[in-house]
């Protein structure tokens, strides 16, 4: 049968302290134990239904966990932001020595992060083009522990193969981690072969932008790793979400299914538009977009092919001055981040990218006027194209 992530949810049966239809929000740090030799056992990993301590574990965090299993995996983790689920994810697998392989193309933070941080540890990395997976296999040495790749890379929306990269790595006897940011639901990562999937949840699965929260999904014993009260990276360097907020990302992971479909219809409807205008797009639903058949493929069909997409306006000068525009005619905010109901944008180079330097954005196609989308859930997209081109046409662009 086919696989389809919003099922997952649905059937989830999670009930409150007194029948309630949302579970109940535990509000504490720590718990107490009627036998001290419980506390114990909990302790070294050896008694299961027992809470310690709320950076371990929360009973509120657990049932937002248990639906992020929506990927297909075992288990998952909730952290405080989707670059504390990248860092301990990875901080988790290497050890100083190690090297991991890495799109070039991925969000700044996460960039910086893999460039500048982790050579303080003594973990190598390798950027390539991800696409190009020759190159991804012959990167592969002695000391790589994994692979790293997000689902749809951040801005240039390059399409990861993700079946045949699970297949280099697992030939190789290394991991694969995806993020998978950009495609919830649209893509299922683990089910095409990931090992580990990690998610900002400030994005589309929360799509409120009320809070910043990460989720890392994965096999249960890479989750009690994650949470060992020795050698967890999880614990021990403690980016645990606020149960309050795990309860309020809960509640809308419940209209992701909706919400992505809406992203996605109004994203393709846009796209087909500049693409219509001449202006340079990138949307992996148009069929130009070079890996538009791959996605295809991989695709939980109904979901559509996004709400991310990206044009080119040539200069940095006129990306500013058509975002500005956009603003003042209401098609959305130029601001980062994504996912959210209203429309989005900014110019990546400058903004969520300008962590790479700007020889490398050159190089991997990222160019200075290239303005990012994170496509609304307008209910009547004519009327906003109808603002955007006449932004369009004030700027002498069409
Ligand atoms: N992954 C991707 C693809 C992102 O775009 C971002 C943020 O923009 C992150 C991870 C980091 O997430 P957070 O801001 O929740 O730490």
């Amino acid at each position: 049968m086919k696989y389809d992530p919003a099922n997952r949810i649905q059937d989830l049966r999670q009930f409150g302290e007194f029948g309630d239809v949302n579970p109940s929000i535990t509000d504490s740090s720590t718990y107490t134990f009627l036998k001290a030799e419980l506390m114990e056992a909990t302790f070294h990993g050896e008694a299961e239904g027992c809470f310690l301590y709320s950076r371990h574990w929360n009973p509120t965090n657990r049932y937002l966990a248990e639906a992020m299993a929506l990927e297909g995996t075992e288990l998952a983790w909730i952290t405080a932001s989707g670059m504390a689920a990248i860092t301990c994810s990875l901080f988790q697998l290497c050890n100083s020595g190690d090297h991991i392989i890495t799109s070039v193309t991925t969000y700044g933070g996460t960039y910086a992060f893999l460039k500048n941080y982790l050579p303080k540890f003594g973990i190598e990395v390798s950027f390539v083009n991800i696409t190009d997976l020759k190159a991804v296999e012959n990167a592969i040495k002695p000391n790589t522990k994994c692979i790293y790749t997000e689902s749809l890379t951040n801005p240039l929306l390059q399409v990861s193969d993700i079946p045949r990269l699970a297949a280099i790595a697992h030939r190789h006897n290394i991991l694969l981690l995806v993020d998978n940011t950009f495609s919830p639901m649209i893509l299922s990562p683990a089910i095409l072969g990931a090992d580990i999937v990690v998610y900002s949840m400030t994005k589309f699965i929360n799509g409120k932008n009320d809070c910043v929260a990460g989720a890392i999904c994965g096999s249960k014993a890479f989750i009690n790793a994650l949470s060992d009260v020795n050698s967890g990276t999880a614990m021990l360097l403690g980016p645990v979400l606020d149960p309050l907020r795990s309860s309020s990302i809960l509640k809308n992971l419940n209209t992701l299914h909706i919400r992505m479909k809406q992203h996605s219809k109004n994203a393709d409807f846009l796209a087909r538009r500049f693409a219509e205008e001449g202006i340079p797009v990138i949307y992996p639903g148009l069929p130009v977009h070079p890996q538009h058949e791959l996605m295809r493929s991989l695709m939980n069909e109904e979901y559509g092919f996004g709400g991310m997409l990206a044009i080119d306006l040539g200069t940095h000068a006129r990306a500013n001055e058509v975002m500005q525009m956009m603003q003042m005619e209401d098609v959305g905010y130029l601001a980062v981040s994504l996912g959210y109901f209203k429309t989005l944008f900014s110019a990546s180079g400058k903004s969520t990218s300008s962590e790479i330097p700007e020889e490398e954005q050159r190089k991997m196609g990222l160019s200075e006027g290239l303005v990012r989308f994170s496509v609304g859930l307008d209910n009547d997209i004519e009327r906003t194209w109808t603002k955007i081109r006449k932004c369009l046409v004030r700027a002498g662009i069409i």
